[in-house]
C-alpha cells in the first residue's frame, strides 16, 4: 500500500472531519500518500482531488460538516459511472479507497468492492440506520442538538400551556426520534417502526394535561407516515373538538450542523485509524463500526443487504417515563 484516497459521501455528519484527519495522519504515519476526493463519489467520477498533508487536516477535528465536501452522485449508481471512478483511481495510482458515509454510500462502496477494487467503509450517518455499527459517527452530536431544541421548546410550551410537536431527522429510521423523545421527555413518540394515528396522539396529549402537565410534547420522525405536517393538519381541522392547539417545529438540517462532541470525535478517530490498520493488513471489502463498544469489521456485502433493527422495547420505557 502506497497511496490511498478518502472521501465523504451522502448526508454530512458531525465527526466526519475527525475521521478524515485520522485516516490522513495514521496513513502518513505509515509513509503513505493520502488523497482527499472532493464531493463524494462525484470527485471520483470527475477526478477531483486534493493531497492531504498533516497540516491540511489541522484545525478540523472540532468542525462539523466535511472539509472534503459531500454530495449525492446518481452517476455512481450506474456501472458506467463506477467504471469512470475506477479509471480515476487507477490513473492516479491509488491503491485503496476509504468511504466515510451512511447506508447509500456503503452500498456504493460495496458496488466498487464487487468490481474488484479495495475499499473500506467507515460508519458515519446521523440516522444510525447502518447495519454493522451500533452507533455511527454523528449520531451523538445530532441527538444533543435535538435535545437542546426540545428543552427550549418545553420552556415556551409550559409558559403558554401549549402542545408541541417536534420533527427530527432520521430518514426511514426512528432511532433519532426515539432517543430524542426519551432524553427530551416526550409524551408521545411517533416513528416509522411503530406508527400511531393522529387521534391516538391527541388522546395521549389530552391525558398528559389531565395528569396536570402544563405542556405536552410529541416527537415524530421525519420518516413516519403520520409526520409533523399530517398531525398539524389534523389538529387544526379538529381544533374545536380537541380543545388545544398544536405548534410544530421541524428541526431539519439544524441537526446536522452541530459541533462534534467528544463521543463523535473519539469514535471517528478510532474508526479512521482502524481503516488504515486494516488496509495495512491487506483487509478490505469491509465496514468499520462500533459493536458492543469494540471497533468491528463487517463485510460490505452484509452491510449492503441487511437491515439494522431498532430496539422497540424502548418505546415502552418512553411511555412509562412520560407519566
Ligand atoms: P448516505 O450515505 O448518507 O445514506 P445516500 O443514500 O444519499 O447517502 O447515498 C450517497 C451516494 O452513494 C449516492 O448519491 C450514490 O452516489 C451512492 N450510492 C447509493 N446507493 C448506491 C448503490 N446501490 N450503488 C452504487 N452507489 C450508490
Amino acid at each position: 500500500m502506497k497511496r490511498i484516497a478518502v472521501l465523504t459521501s451522502g448526508g454530512d455528519a458531525p465527526g466526519m472531519n475527525a475521521a478524515i484527519r485520522a485516516v490522513t495522519r495514521t496513513g502518513l504515519d505509515r509513509g503513505w500518500h493520502i488523497s482527499g476526493i472532493r464531493h463524494g463519489y462525484n470527485g471520483l467520477v470527475n477526478d477531483n482531488q486534493i493531497p492531504l498533508e498533516a497540516r491540511v487536516v489541522g484545525g478540523i477535528i472540532q468542525q462539523g460538516g466535511t472539509m472534503l465536501g459531500s454530495s449525492r452522485c446518481p452517476e455512481f449508481e450506474t456501472e458506467e459511472g463506477r467504471l469512470k471512478a475506477l479509471r480515476t483511481l487507477r490513473k492516479n495510482n491509488i491503491d485503496a479507497l476509504v468511504v466515510i458515509g451512511g447506508n447509500g454510500s456503503q452500498a456504493g462502496a460495496h458496488a466498487l468492492s464487487e468490481m474488484g477494487y479495495p475499499v473500506i467503509g467507515v460508519a458515519s450517518t446521523i440516522d444510525n440506520d447502518l447495519y454493522g455499527s451500533d452507533i455511527t459517527i454523528g449520531v451523538d452530536t445530532a441527538l444533543d442538538v435535538a435535545i437542546q431544541a426540545i428543552d427550549r421548546i418545553k420552556v415556551t410550551a409550559s409558559s403558554h400551556e401549549r402542545a408541541f410537536i417536534v420533527e427530527v431527522m432520521g430518514r426511514e429510521c426512528g432511532y433519532l426520534a426515539l432517543m430524542a423523545g426519551i432524553a427530551g421527555g416526550a409524551d408521545a413518540i411517533i416513528i416509522p417502526e411503530a406508527e400511531i394515528d393522529p387521534e391516538s396522539a391527541a388522546t395521549i396529549l389530552r391525558a398528559a394535561y389531565e395528569r396536570g402537565k402544563t405542556h405536552a410534547l410529541i416527537v415524530v420522525a421525519e420518516g413516519a407516515q403520520c409526520n409533523a405536517d399530517k398531525l398539524a393538519h389534523y389538529f387544526q381541522e379538529h381544533r374545536q373538538r380537541l380543545g388545544f392547539e398544536l405548534r410544530v417545529t421541524i428541526l431539519g438540517h439544524v441537526q446536522r450542523g452541530g459541533t462534534p462532541g467528544s463521543f463523535d470525535r473519539l469514535l471517528a478517530s478510532r474508526l479512521g485509524a482502524a481503516a488504515t490498520d486494516h488496509l495495512a493488513r491487506g483487509q478490505y471489502g469491509i465496514l468499520l463500526g462500533l459493536i458492543e463498544d469494540k471497533v468491528t469489521a463487517t463485510s460490505l456485502r452484509e452491510v449492503a443487504t441487511k437491515k439494522k433493527q431498532l430496539d422497540l422495547h424502548l418505546l415502552e420505557l418512553a411511555r412509562i417515563l412520560a407519566k
